[in-house]
């Protein structure tokens, strides 16, 4: 049987990060993750490295984490970041006195910030609504959710750990882990057990016998075609519904909501949710209300604290380490933590590098003229794209997607769908939400080996999926969605899709 020093459940940016963390203290890793990687919270997060701010009122430890680990974040994982900048706006009507409190929050943490007034504030961001009448600027800037989680994976596997996507835990007994993948129930043995799987954190510590308190919270995000604002943008009040627009790769993302869900599979996007959101989003950035609304996501949130913070929970039974909490832009500093508390368990003497050393070793800089359009949506990883960029045929057009970078997404980056290549590629993420390209992508897949019958179902799977997020929006797009089932029903014969995907027949 094979054994480990440490097995890590969940592949979210949080056991990702714990496996690059340990990997690089010379431990003997698996990774089991129950879906895709970043397929939980992670992936469904607006993608924001947040400077600090939106947490120094209410959280000034959140605050302070944020504040360091985003010049951290900036120093290994650049490639990942576009730096936008960001804004805290205060509108005509809102509450002055929260300004003082920001001020006093933002340096209490350590956090930069600069007074701008509202015209200067217009110059820099000339979409916002004209009734700004203050802001700050802060060193806010937007991520790739997927791909800085998969690149901490990639980095581990380079360091010798095991990755198993679509392996669910589903015993645990001392040192010996079971799971299941593709209908096999299969068993490792690992000294240390890590449970870092966010909302469901409850569910594998019951596996263990244990229980832990935790609350789970809905987010909500609207997805715009096109870009809006320039910079993050966040309203300067006290966190609220609908505060934050931000530019992420060819979208505007209006977000979030805060309501409580208890079913941690099915949660539904309410109309109310998408009216509070888009009323938000079009009163701070008019240009919002004539933009396409292309479609919605829903994230959870774990909190085992109180409400308004934000902080991280470590919980240590024995041999197994829950960590949960946080936020995106505090993993590192969160696999710090958890797998300083490993070794201390083992008995080994290594420090944590990851606060230095750069996510994709600085192995081969000398980039090729033809991936450096690649550079742009992969950072670092474009690096291992060489092999692949001769596949020039266009997947997507609407992201640009070639099919190199398909097989590409498969043969590197941990992918096993149509789904997965989408987290990693961008198929089906713009304007036409899957109409051609998920076709297109089958058809490259089918080319590379990929069973006929396996393909056809990966098809309606991913079909499917992005379904899901047009429904919410579906008044506003319900062309694009009539389209979409004539390509899939008729031309791509199809037919029987609808037995697939409810939401075709409801509405047709
Ligand atoms: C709407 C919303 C917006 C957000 N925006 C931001 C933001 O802009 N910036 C920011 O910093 N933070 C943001 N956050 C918070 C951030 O997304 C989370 O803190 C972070 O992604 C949590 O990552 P995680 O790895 O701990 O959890 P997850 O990403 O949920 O990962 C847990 C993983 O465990 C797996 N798993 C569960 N059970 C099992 C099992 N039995 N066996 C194997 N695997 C299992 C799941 O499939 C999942 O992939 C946002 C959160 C929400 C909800």
């Amino acid at each position: 049987m094979d054994k480990y020093d440490v097995c890590i459940i969940g592949g979210g940016i949080t056991g990702c990060g714990i496996a690059r963390d340990l990997a690089l203290r010379g431990l003997n890793i698996i990774l089991l993750e129950k879906g895709d990687l970043s397929v939980g919270t992670t992936g469904r997060s607006h993608g924001l490295i947040h400077s600090g701010a939106r947490y120094a009122v209410t959280d000034l430890e959140s605050a302070k984490q944020c504040a360091e680990e985003n010049e951290i974040l900036r120093k290994i994982a650049g490639s990942f970041i576009e730096p936008t900048g960001g804004l805290f706006v205060l509108f005509k009507g809102d509450n002055y006195d929260y300004v003082d409190k920001f001020v006093d929050g933002c340096k209490k943490a350590g956090i930069p910030f600069e007074e701008l007034s509202g015209e200067e504030i217009i110059k820099i961001e000339p979409n916002l609504s004209k009734d700004v009448e203050l802001g700050f600027k802060v060193r806010d800037a937007v991520v790739d959710p997927f791909l800085l989680t998969i690149a901490n994976a990639y980095s581990a596997r380079l360091e010798g750990a095991r990755i198993e996507t679509y392996a669910k835990v589903v015993d645990i007994k001392d040192e010996d882990i079971f799971y299941i993948q593709n209908g096999k129930k299969k068993k490792v043995k690992a000294e240390v057990i890590i449970n870092a799987t966010g909302v469901w954190c409850n569910e594998v510590a019951k596996l263990r016998g244990f229980e832990i308190e935790l609350k789970t919270y809905k987010g909500s995000i609207l997805v715009y075609s096109g870009r809006a604002v320039k910079h993050v943008v966040n309203h300067l009040r006290a966190p609220s519904q609908g505060d934050i627009i931000l530019p992420h790769k060819k979208t505007t993302l209006v977000g979030t909501t805060f309501l409580e869900e208890k079913n941690l599979e099915k949660f539904k996007i309410y109309r109310h949710e998408v009216e509070l959101l888009k009323k938000e989003g079009e009163r701070k950035v008019p240009l919002i209300g004539k933009m396409k609304l292309i479609r919605a996501y829903a994230g959870l949130r774990p909190i085992v604290g109180k409400e308004k913070e934000r902080g991280f929970t470590l919980i240590k039974k024995e041999n197994f380490i829950t960590v949960t909490g946080g936020k995106f832009c505090t993993y590192r500093l969160m696999a710090e933590k958890a797998s300083d508390l490993v070794v201390k368990i083992l008995g080994v003497k290594t420090c944590c590098r990851t606060a230095e050393e750069p996510i994709i070793p600085d192995d081969d800089r000398g980039f090729r003229e033809e991936i450096k359009r690649y550079y742009k949506k992969y950072g670092d990883l474009a690096k291992k794209i060489i092999p692949y960029s001769g596949y020039r045929g266009k997947v997507c057009i609407c992201e640009n997607v070639s099919s190199g970078e398909i097989i590409f997404a498969v043969k590197e980056l941990f992918a096993k769908n149509i789904r997965d290549i989408r987290r990693r590629t961008r198929i089906g993420m713009g304007y036409c939400q899957g109409r051609r390209c998920t076709l297109e992508a089958a058809i490259t897949l089918y080319s590379n080996g990929f069973d006929a019958k396996e393909v056809q179902k990966q098809i309606i799977n991913g079909l499917r999926e992005r379904w899901r997020g047009i429904i919410p929006v579906f008044e506003e797009s319900i062309k694009e969605a009539k389209l979409i089932e004539a390509v899939y029903s008729c031309a791509g014969n199809y037919n029987h899709i609808k037995k697939y995907i409810p939401g075709l027949v409801k509405f047709l």
